[in-house]
């Protein structure tokens, strides 16, 4: 364990060294200088170099591979010279701790020999993700081992504004499109993301995680300044004290009661809540307690919030309907759904976001459709412009705490401010040649069935 130190220290200098040395090789020639460079001998004697699994690639021949297909585990031993016993041996002793059969075409294995070619590979590294791998050793006997690469994670900052939709956005940025999932997640009740206007523009500070120094993916969102319809919307990563999430700037929290659609994705609502409409079928005017959405048949259908099913069954001109009762205050109903989904029966409990159904055209319809209601205290309210209270804030003995987190992220935004008023080349791109589908594609309120 120490002289595994030792060595990584040495290399952190060799490191440094040669750097400085390449800086310096500019006005003279390098080896005069390392002869006169009394570290040198130092230099010489640690310049082992290692791969990012730690091992020595400077003494060794290392050679990478990607799977290609039908390439089994056995297919690729043999073309190391493994004998068919060999292989049965290794992949018999390999079984305890990794499934061989789970090699995929396009993943990497590496090797490594000896410069001695006829002696064979000493190690193969075969990786089945970019995080964990699985190392073969052959020395006195076979040792086979798993390990993972460590992730490095760091703050990032980015802003862009919206010209047509949150995801052209972030494409003209180079952000990734996982980073605006994530911001749809946390303003899931906030802001209806396929209802964005144009100038609408957001300040996000999030993780990026890297491996071997490669990009690797973004982790959590830590901090947005979401601007929408002039309105700017707050939001901050916080944990402590057994409250975890996201809480505007006052510590309200962002997750809401309910979800603002019973889908995964927003569907066009094809007849709104109103207290007074013409009934398509019974040709009299009756209002409707509900919103239609016009979501193609099958469509999963989720729970808006955890609760439990006081209705799943056929009822009438309903037909299969399903109610939830969320808490005192609160309960829904789906309405002409072709089927429940699994385990979905009165009694059950359900959390947000589970699939309950699925879209059809049951009971009294013109059409396909999901009929979909709220209730408060008993009575029918429009799920459009419901306004939940936050289902739990930062509780009084955090919020120093929260404030902390809070200034120091909003500080970091403020810098992401200024290189942005510093736009060259500009940060934002026009799109000018694509209609703007994003709303478009969203629908109307007005229209009916
Ligand atoms: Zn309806």
């Amino acid at each position: 364990m120490r002289f595994l130190s030792l060595i990584l220290v040495f290399t952190a200098f060799s490191i440094l060294t040669s750097c400085r040395q390449e800086v310096r090789s500019f006005d003279q020639p390098q080896d005069t200088d390392l002869q006169a460079d009394p570290d040198s001998v130092v230099f010489e004697q640690v310049k082992a170099e290692f791969d990012s699994f730690g091992f020595r690639v400077d003494t060794l021949q290392v050679n990478d591979y990607t799977i290609k297909r039908n390439e089994s585990f056995y297919l690729i031993l043999d073309k190391f010279n493994f004998s068919a016993q060999e292989i049965h041996n290794i992949t018999q002793k390999a079984k305890e701790l990794v499934d061989v059969r789970r090699l995929k075409p396009g993943q990497l294995y590496r090797t490594y020999a000896s410069a001695d070619a006829d002696a064979g590979i000493s190690r193969l590294v075969w990786q089945p993700n970019p995080v964990d791998y699985v190392v073969f050793e052959w020395q006195d006997s076979l040792n086979i081992y798993t390990s993972s690469k460590s992730i490095t994670t760091t703050q990032e900052s980015a802003s862009a504004t919206i010209h047509s939709s949150l995801y052209e956005a972030m494409q003209n940025e180079g952000l990734s499109p996982l980073l605006a999932y994530k911001l749809s997640d946390i303003y899931a009740w906030e802001i209806d993301f396929y209802r964005l206007r144009s100038g609408d523009n957001f300040k996000v500070l999030y993780e990026k995680k890297y491996i071997d120094g490669e990009e690797y993916g973004i982790g959590d969102i830590l901090a947005v300044q979401f601007e929408h319809m002039g309105r700017l919307y707050s939001a901050y990563k916080f944990e402590s004290e057994g409250v975890s999430g996201y809480f505007d700037e006052e510590g309200n929290s962002m997750q809401k009661a309910l979800l603002k659609v019973p889908f995964k994705y927003n569907q066009r609502i094809s007849s709104n809540f109103s207290y007074n409409r013409f009934h398509p079928i019974l040709k009299q005017r009756r209002p409707h307690y509900g919103v239609d959405y016009a979501a193609p048949y099958g469509t999963p259908v989720l729970a808006v919030g955890k609760g439990t099913v006081t209705e799943a069954r056929y009822r009438g001109a309903n037909g299969n309907i399903v109610q939830i009762h969320h808490n005192s205050t609160y309960r829904t109903a789906y309405l002409h759904l072709k089927g429940f989904a699994r385990g979905i029966r009165k009694g059950a409990t359900v959390e947000q976001g589970q699939i309950i159904g699925y879209v059809g055209n049951t009971g009294r319809v013109t059409g396909t459709h999901l009929h979909y209601e709220i209730y408060k205290n008993g009575r029918p309210i429009n799920p459009l412009t419901l306004d939940l209270p936050a289902s739990e804030s930062v509780p009084e003995s955090a919020m120093p705490a929260f404030e902390r987190v809070r200034q120091e992220y909003d500080r970091k935004l403020l810098d992401q401010q200024d290189e942005y008023a510093f736009p060259n080349p500009p940060l934002t791109h026009i799109n000018s040649g694509l209609p703007s589908g994003g709303r478009n594609s969203s629908g109307a309120l007005h229209t009916t069935d």
